[in-house]
């Protein structure tokens, strides 16, 4: 009873459990993969009974003593990332011989572990017990230590860890997902789409060797009289028609073997005008629960392109703000659901790191279910309206520098977060009578195979069957399908032929 201190500050605590838990994860590198973490015995949150004392153990601090029968400590909560078998080493010192400690999940009272702590010989005298813990479950978990039938032992800290097994984390995703496309301006912007057309874009780009497909959807603007939530709730109305041939298009590109399918809030400009934080939260709330039951080959992008209505960019803090209250609600239904965040204008790679400087609020770099995204048309004076002639003489650096600012993001403050270029192409409606520039066929060619699969990053080219058109509803009228796969017929060897 030396030395003791007393330690009640939660917030110190709290502290210490999530700067030792940070800095683990982020150190191993492997994005949670592998859990590595130590819970120091004083950073309790609550405790009945017990003191601590300064410990001469080695890397001082403090210790847990006065333990006796029925004392109890509960820790901050902790994530685990899986479901499993994790090994836990305590370190203990113990003056007497058939003393006590159980472990068990303070929020449900489902004991993990029990066993005697053995006498190590001296009140100061450090051991580690190694113990296996058959399952512990995924998700938040708040321990509790306990002395169930004897006290007197002392505890220093107990490390937690685990080579979890996770698959299909976002990288895992990202990494399987490859070249893509979106079901541009079918949900977003129509309400008359129907199946059979959304099936036979699927199938031909499937075809193609395509494994993901975007489908951007509006929810809370009336599109020709179809409003899929409410734009003041949020709520969505399951009875929608457009959302019954959305969810039968997600059902079937699913049951496509080895297809991924992003869904998203697209355009919402109310909610994004008025940082209607709440809409988007409840709205992710309802899809998420909507689509419970379908496998993790089903993403969902939060928020797409969170501009104004003038344009200008939603503020940062209310982007992360509405994010992060809509990324908690997912993971209320899911924790391995695979949510995509982006930037706060037009999707731009440089948005992404101006955004989130740090990953607070979203799983704090220990959530392996995240990916980043973002929208690649720079140069805009090449890839953007329709602009006639495609004279930019842009190189191969407008395309790969982009993908290397967001890899530079996703490798740092990302913590290894994947990347997904959601959207990608040149809108050259003017040219579909004859489509022979060479440039655009350049552009088509190198982005996904020449730069984007070297960086690791999936992508889905953005066609909405209008100027950026490449499936014209029944066939390919053009050969940039081809391009895309990174193999396509020129008309000369000059980037700039036809393109005047
Ligand atoms: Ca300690």
């Amino acid at each position: 009873m030396n030395n003791r201190v007393s330690i009640s500050k939660k917030v110190k605590s709290l502290w210490l459990v999530t700067g030792v838990l940070y800095g683990a994860l982020s150190a191993s590198f492997s994005y949670a993969s592998t859990v590595n973490m130590t819970i120091q015995a004083e950073s309790y949150s609550d405790m009945s009974g017990i003191s601590t004392e300064i410990t001469t153990d080695t890397g001082g601090g403090s210790n847990v003593t006065g333990t006796s029968v029925g004392d109890w400590v509960i820790y901050p909560q902790v994530t685990l990332p899986c479901t499993g078998s994790y090994t836990l080493n305590y370190r203990v010192a113990s003056t007497v011989t058939g003393s006590t400690l159980t472990l068990s999940n303070a929020t449900t009272g489902s004991t993990y572990d029990s066993f005697t702590v053995p006498n190590t010989g001296g009140g100061q005298t450090w051991q580690t017990v190694t113990r296996t813990v058959s399952s512990l479950p995924v998700g938040g978990m708040k321990f509790k230590i306990s002395v169930p039938t004897m006290g007197g032992w002392k505890l220093n800290y107990f490390k937690i860890t685990n080579q979890c097994s996770t698959t299909n984390t976002a990288r895992d995703t990202v990494s399987a997902m490859g070249k893509g496309f979106n079901l541009g301006n079918m949900f977003d912007k129509n309400s008359n789409t129907t199946f059979a057309q959304t099936k036979a874009k699927i199938d031909a780009y499937y075809a193609k060797g395509f494994r993901n497909v975007r489908v951007p959807i509006t929810w809370t603007e009336t599109i020709d009289g179809s409003l899929l939530a409410d734009p003041n709730t949020g709520v969505v109305n399951t009875g929608n028609t457009r959302l019954g041939i959305i969810k039968q298009t997600v059902d079937y590109a699913l049951s496509l073997s080895g297809m991924y399918v992003v869904i998203n809030a697209h355009h919402e400009v109310g909610l994004k005008d008025n940082n209607r934080d709440w809409v988007l939260e409840r709205l992710w709330l309802d899809i998420a629960t909507i689509f419970s039951a379908r496998n993790n080959h089903l993403l969902f992008e939060i928020l797409n392109e969170p501009h104004l209505s003038s344009g200008a960019e939603m503020p940062a803090e209310s982007l992360r703000n509405m994010t992060k209250k809509a990324y908690n609600k997912i993971r209320t239904v899911s924790l391995s659901r695979v949510v995509i965040i982006g930037g706060n204008q037009w999707f731009k790679d440089f948005e992404v790191p101006n955004v989130w400087t740090n990953l607070d609020g979203i799983g704090s770099g220990n959530d392996a279910y995240i990916a980043a995204t973002f929208h690649h048309y720079s140069p805009w004076s090449f890839c953007g309206n329709d602009q006639g002639d495609f004279t930019d003489a842009w190189t191969y650096k407008d395309q790969y520098t982009p993908m290397d600012v967001m890899n530079n993001w996703a490798n740092t403050v990302g913590n290894g977060m994947p990347v997904y270029i959601g959207e990608w192409g040149v809108a050259w409606a003017s040219r579909y009578t004859v489509m022979n520039c060479n440039s655009i066929r350049k552009w088509y060619t190198s982005m996904h195979v020449t730069h984007a699969v070297p960086r690791n990053q999936a992508t889905a080219v953005w066609d909405d069957g209008g100027w950026f058109k490449i499936w014209n509803g029944s066939a390919w009228d053009n050969n940039l399908i081809d391009c895309i796969g990174g193999s396509c017929g020129w008309s000369s060897s000059n980037q700039l032929d036809g393109c005047y």
